[in-house]
């Protein structure tokens, strides 16, 4: 069990644009913020500015888990404009503070995730990195270990082992709807500059 709270973002701002969400998908990120201090409320705090202009619903780091926006509100977190990935997806950030432990703010994300997909009837195969939708490479400490992400969120603060299947481990198709090659790094030209911005993609 993991504190949740809920802080969300205000109204009138532009990162909460209210649009109506059914969530299908959950979307993982990295904060790719190191910096001493950058756990979930530094997070929360910098969302709920007016000038922000990025949104997602979750921060999650090794204690608590903050909530910036109600479930069936889509945010600005993936960079596909109104696509799939921004209007239909719970955005999760993981921290990786320099003063937090990261595995505990990974686990405590799993743990997020597993209740998120019983309460909204969300398969694991849509748990999905930020690099799904846009080819980012977010998130950027997970994304090579993703099978044993995915295995870990049935198990997360239980006395369970995970049971990693053994997959080929096809690489996400991204947005740019190029033949997938056997590296996630895409020719960079093909990454349009969509409205609006994530963080990730500043
Ligand atoms: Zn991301």
């Amino acid at each position: 069990m993991v504190k949740i709270i809920k802080d969300f973002i205000s109204t009138n701002y532009k990162n909460r644009p209210g649009n109506y969400m059914k969530p299908l998908y959950i979307t993982v990120h990295n904060t790719a913020n190191t910096k001493e201090g950058a756990d979930a409320a530094n997070h929360a705090a910098f969302v709920k500015r007016s000038s922000t202009a990025v949104s997602w619903h979750f921060t999650v780091d090794d204690k608590v888990i903050y909530q910036h926006l109600p479930l069936n509100e889509n945010g600005w977190h993936v960079g596909d404009g109104r696509g799939t990935g921004n209007m239909k997806s719970i955005g999760i950030e993981i921290c990786e503070n320099a003063d937090g432990n990261f595995e505990k703010a990974v686990e405590n994300a799993q743990w997020l995730i597993r209740q998120l997909m019983h309460d909204q009837g969300i398969p694991l195969a849509n748990v999905v990195p930020h690099k799904r939708w846009s080819g980012k490479q977010c998130p950027r400490k997970l994304l090579n270990r993703w099978d044993s992400f995915q295995a870990g969120i049935a198990v997360a603060h239980t006395n369970k082992k995970p049971t990693v299947k053994p997959t080929t481990a096809a690489p996400f198709k991204t947005a740019a709807s190029k033949p997938a090659k056997k590296s996630y790094s895409l020719p960079t030209g093909i990454l349009k500059v969509t409205k609006p911005l994530t963080k990730d993609q500043q």
